[in-house]
């Protein structure tokens, strides 16, 4: 019976991820490098990252930069040199020719139609579908003869009988009956090790301590703790996530075009929001608080409280996570963020915004409390940095009208006769405006709004005419008048 774990807790911890660059990172796999990264932050550890880029038909080496740009995004800096599985090859068959020449492996020359038709009346005899281990019992003779032959053949490990346990992490004690882990393939008839070998060999040649991924590879774990014992290495410490489905309850996955993470960079989220969303999918600080930094992360990172039950990614949930983070960041950090994103849009320059950063600063300040992504800056904010917006139609047809034309020309001399603009000063000069004609300020708001904006909501009406300054406001509300009065 397989049930010894030599445990290496006592090691520092040693963690990786391994993404296979066969799609772009989505938040499976990214929640998967955030969980190793805030454990070996969390106990002065080491994070490494691994390319699992083997799969010559699957893998793009295009994909592996944005893979890493996604993980720098994030923030989960590594610690060592990447390693890239497809440099290893020598090493895994190495290992196979270990395991076939210490008698834990054995050489299979049964062809791909031999193993099917074999299946196949299994099916048809409703008996077991795993390998029925014909070559295990060849004679050396036997054996001889099919090398002399020159038939190829692959190496597979043998698996002995009873049951394998470990504790998982996650999950704790888990255990499988090997009647149901077959003498699966570690080599292939070319000599190159399969997926399994390679990541026992990877994972134990990197030192690591403690293997953290999805529990789509609990199987693969079963498998691998025999290749451990085979080549005698300690077995490191294994946690499977509980899945992350979509808000329909279906697994995320590359397949059903789940957003690439750099996605979400340029859809306005912030990496510290995407931290805090993704470290709540299937993981729980224990109170109820929700809104974390990454620092308090990593102070509070604890591999006991993992969640067994599925995580649904929600993404209004992380709006709302985004929302809260924007809040939390300074005008100028937001600043950096946003300007290149306004440059972009062709909003503005960036020699103009070098030269008036107090005041792109000011804009972020007052529209901060609105927004919910950081690409809002620039949807909200565009009036700010041009004049160049259309009114919205229905506030154009609701508030320009021909008095508001009279109303707004008044306004203008009022604007006009002030030294500068403060937020008093305006405020009176449209209340007093409105005491004299005998109406309600909101009678000049709107307009007012809808003049130097383009749009019927936003900030106060007074922080933006004070952003704005006298000469831009007094130009738009020509501007509007001129508008108004050629409609009608
Ligand atoms: N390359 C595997 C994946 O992307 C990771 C396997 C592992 O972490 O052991 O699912």
């Amino acid at each position: 019976m397989i049930d010894e774990q030599t445990t290496m807790t006592e090691k520092p911890v040693r963690v990786r991820v391994a993404p296979s660059p066969s799609g772009y990172l989505h938040v499976g796999v990214a929640r998967t490098a955030l969980f190793n990264w805030l454990f070996a932050r969390h106990t002065g550890g080491t994070f490494l990252v691994r390319i699992e880029d083997t799969d010559k038909e699957r893998s793009r080496q295009e994909l592996i930069e944005p893979i890493l740009d996604a993980f720098k995004w994030l923030g989960l800096d590594w610690d060592e040199e990447i390693l890239y599985q497809s440099q290893r090859i020598d090493l895994h068959k190495k290992y196979a020719k270990t395991i076939l020449d210490s008698g834990h492996g054995y050489r299979c020359f049964c062809t791909r139609e031999e193993l099917e038709s074999a299946r196949q009346k299994a099916r048809a005899e409703k008996g077991s579908l795993i390998y029925n281990r014909r070559c295990l019992s060849l004679s050396e003779d036997e054996i001889k003869a099919h090398l002399d032959a020159g038939q190829p053949y692959s190496i597979r490990i043998r698996i002995p009988e009873g049951v394998t346990k470990y504790h998982d992490m996650v999950s704790g004690e888990l255990q499988r009956s090997n009647e149901e882990i077959e003498d699966f393939i570690i080599a292939r008839s070319d000599g190159t090790a399969t997926y399994n070998l390679a990541v026992v060999v990877d994972d134990h040649e990197m030192g690591i301590t403690h293997v953290i991924r999805g529990n789509d590879h609990i199987t693969n774990t079963f498998k691998q703790i025999h290749i451990y014992h085979a080549l005698g290495f300690p077995v490191p410490q294994f946690g499977h996530l509980p899945l992350i489905l979509r808000p329909d309850k279906r697994k995320v996955s590359k397949r059903l075009g789940d957003k690439d993470i750099n996605q979400y960079a340029r859809e306005g989220i912030l990496p510290e929001a995407m931290v805090n969303y993704l470290c709540l999918l299937g993981w729980s600080p224990k109170t109820d608080r929700e809104i974390y930094t990454v620092d308090e992360l990593v102070e509070i990172f604890n591999p006991d409280n993992f969640n067994t039950s599925n995580a649904v990614f929600d993404e209004e949930k992380l709006e709302a996570f985004n929302s809260e983070h924007i809040r939390m960041k300074s005008d100028h950090d937001l600043a950096t963020i946003v300007a290149p994103m306004l440059v972009d849009a062709g909003l503005t320059t960036k020699y103009w915004l070098e030269t008036r950063w107090a005041y792109l600063r000011a804009v972020i300040g007052v529209l901060k409390g609105r927004v919910r992504r950081v690409t809002d800056f620039v949807s909200m904010g565009g009036y700010f940095f041009s004049d160049d917006f259309q009114y919205d139609e229905k506030a154009d047809k609701k508030h320009f009208t021909p008095e508001a034309a009279d109303l707004l020309e008044e306004l203008i001399a009022r604007f006009e006769a002030l030294p500068e603009f403060t937020l008093e000063n305006t405020e009176e000069a449209l209340s007093s405006l409105a005491d004299v004609k005998g109406i309600k300020r909101a009678k000049l708001i709107h307009p007012v709004r809808l003049a130097v904006s383009g749009v019927p909501v936003g900030p106060g009406l007074f922080d933006i005419l004070v952003l704005l300054g006298k000469q831009n406001v007094n130009n738009r509300l020509r501007k509007a008048v001129t508008y108004i009065r050629k409609k009608i």
